[in-house]
């Protein structure tokens, strides 16, 4: 061993890391409960140890909850959401497919980098940056190409803040003989997601958004028309790792052959997550994400500012703030940082500088956490100049929580 390397000597006084605590409020990752670090924290065993296999069987029931579906293929990708992303095109795209792209903000544009890589022709249907994706749009461009196999877009637009309605826009994808892929990475647990009922495909998600959870784990799910294309492939998945028939020798029932080594630890969080959100019950879930959205709007608005996004569309657990005149970005976010602990999000693209991006999403979809916020932000855009009704942020914001039936604002994550 090389004791003299360069930089070893000089920092022998490394030590343990210890993170400073933070609330969570960009756009992932969010605050992760203590139940599910606990969790996290419990002795590692082996991958195809019997007992932890019954933890497997436990966890994809809870995902099948959490999805809302009874697809047998339902189980967490070793990676993070854009992992979970990858494994859905790699799998059901082949050289020569066409695939259209639903395109309403950043995202939309990775899932356009995924197709070409599989060797797709991707043919994007663009909708401006903070609306939702259109039906209409993708219903020309389905009729514009009847060569067309599959149809991918964003429910949740982690990078406008955009909520787009899956049902119909499927039911278009298979009116015209395609499969329909859909990221509810940032949906998942703050917003329903209901992929039986819409017929979804192919859908991925993420452990670090809405589920409380650290990043590293994409929950996915196939149905079975989505599992019959990809058995009826005519050439290799060009993944080794992703390859989904490779992947379910490991999370099959009855299969549990070696694939990878799970990461066992993060297995525990996540299932830990999910017995959180099956406590608290789905629909608490969202609502308690909807309640604290409306009680953080109701302090931006009280105190001038507003959002970039329509209500009629918006995402309870990612809101886009304006960032108003004659305020700075980068050096606000930095102040509510180091003076309170707080991390929110700047915009993306055309967005930067433009655009707060406040998360409000599983463990940090927390009143507490709201009116921490809304106290910093009084505080250091008054110390910029400008000028806030002192305390009208935090009164606006309590009266909608006091008009919450149960302070559903509370429930779960209070737990
Ligand atoms: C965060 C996010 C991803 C990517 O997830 P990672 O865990 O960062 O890889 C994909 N899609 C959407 C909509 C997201 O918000």
């Amino acid at each position: 061993m090389n004791q003299s390397a360069p930089g070893w000597a000089e920092n022998s006084a490394f030590g343990s890391f210890t993170p400073p605590i933070r609330r969570l409020m960009g756009p992932g990752p969010s605050d992760v409960h203590p139940r599910v670090l606990a969790a996290m924290g419990r002795p590692t065993i082996g991958h195809l140890d019997p007992a932890f296999v019954g933890m497997m069987d436990e966890l994809k029931a809870l995902l099948r909850y959490a999805f809302q579906t009874d697809n047998d293929v339902t189980f967490p990708v070793s990676g993070p959401g854009s992992v979970g992303m990858e494994a859905c095109f790699v799998n059901l795209v082949e050289p020569g497919d066409t695939v259209i792209v639903c395109r309403n903000g950043v995202f939309g544009g990775r899932m356009l980098e995924n197709v070409r890589r599989c060797g797709g022709t991707a043919v994007v249907v663009d909708d401006d940056w903070g609306e939702p994706v259109s039906p209409a749009r993708l219903d020309s461009a389905l009729h514009e190409h009847p060569e067309a196999t599959l149809v991918a877009f964003v429910q949740a637009e982690t990078s406008t803040g955009a909520l787009s309605e899956p049902g119909p826009l499927v039911a278009l994808a298979h009116r015209h003989g395609c499969l329909a892929i859909v990221d509810a990475v940032t949906a998942l647990g703050g917003c329903p997601v209901e992929t039986d009922e819409w017929d979804i495909d192919a859908i991925y998600a993420g452990s670090q958004k809405c589920l409380s959870c650290p990043p590293g784990l994409s929950p996915v799910s196939f149905n079975a028309r989505a599992v019959q294309r990809v058995r009826e492939r005519a050439t290799p998945c060009q993944s080794w790792f992703m390859d989904l028939d490779l992947q379910l020798g490991y999370w099959s029932a009855g299969a549990r052959t070696y694939h990878h080594t799970a990461p066992v630890n993060a297995l525990y969080g996540l299932h830990e997550a999910l017995l959180m959100l099956r406590e608290e019950g789905l629909e608490h879930a969202w609502d308690r994400h909807r309640g604290n959205h409306l009680a953080l709007v109701a302090g931006l608005n009280a105190m001038g500012l507003s959002l970039f996004v329509d209500e009629s569309h918006c995402l309870p657990q990612l809101n886009m703030v304006v960032i108003p005149d004659g305020i700075d970005d980068a050096p606000t976010r930095a102040r509510l940082l180091d003076e309170f602990g707080i991390e929110i999000g700047g915009g993306l693209g055309a967005l930067a500088g433009k655009v707060w991006r406040v998360g409000l999403m599983g463990y940090a979809s927390r009143p507490e956490n709201v009116l921490a916020l809304l106290w910093a932000l009084e505080s250091v855009l008054s110390a910029q100049g400008r000028t806030v009704p002192q305390g009208a942020a935090e009164k606006a914001a309590r009266e909608v929580f006091d008009r919450s039936p149960g302070r559903r604002g509370d429930e779960g994550a209070a737990r």
